[in-house]
């Protein structure tokens, strides 16, 4: 609707006056769509996108009851987080944690290669093909813990 500005105006006119500039704002992050979380390079990365919206004009319909929102600059802030590989359970049930994994690598273990071998796969496999046993974004406290091909692999936040 751009029946209420100044004749000759157009909202094209706004945006340029504004420079698509966004006003400040408490960010309000939402995962991308099918990007939340990747599993890359023995990490669990979220991506997050701000879904927040400036509104520019809103009206109210009394006899709807409902109030309509007229939006203007998006914000498009993204960022992302990672959760390390924090763990791995083998197909005898033994659990490394990344210690463990980081010390057969400098021992080279041949059982270094067998666990990089499972968690290549796994993450090559994730999300659709592995058994998803959590997923909890949250920053600090959250994990992510799959399963594939007899592997269990636990990713865990900052702590
Ligand atoms: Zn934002």
């Amino acid at each position: 609707m751009s029946g209420n500005l100044p004749p000759g105006v157009t909202p094209a006119d706004i945006d340029r006056h504004y420079g698509g500039g966004v006003p400040d704002h408490e960010h309000e992050w939402m995962p991308v769509e099918g990007l939340s979380p990747v599993l890359e390079d023995m990490a669990a990365i979220f991506h997050e996108q701000c879904r927040w919206a400036e509104v520019v004009d809103s009206y109210t319909d009394h006899r709807r009851d409902e109030t309509y929102y007229e939006t203007g600059a998006e914000c498009e802030a993204e960022r992302h987080y990672r959760f390390e590989l924090a763990y791995v359970v083998d197909e005898s049930g033994t659990r490394l944690d990344r210690d463990d994994i980081d010390r057969l690598e400098e021992e080279n273990d041949e059982r270094f290669e067998t666990v990089m071998k499972a968690v290549i796969a796994t993450e090559r496999a994730f999300p659709e093909e592995t058994e998803v046993v959590d997923i909890d974004p949250d920053r600090h406290e959250g994990q992510v813990v799959v399963r594939h091909d007899g592997f269990e692999l636990g990713y865990g936040g900052e702590a």
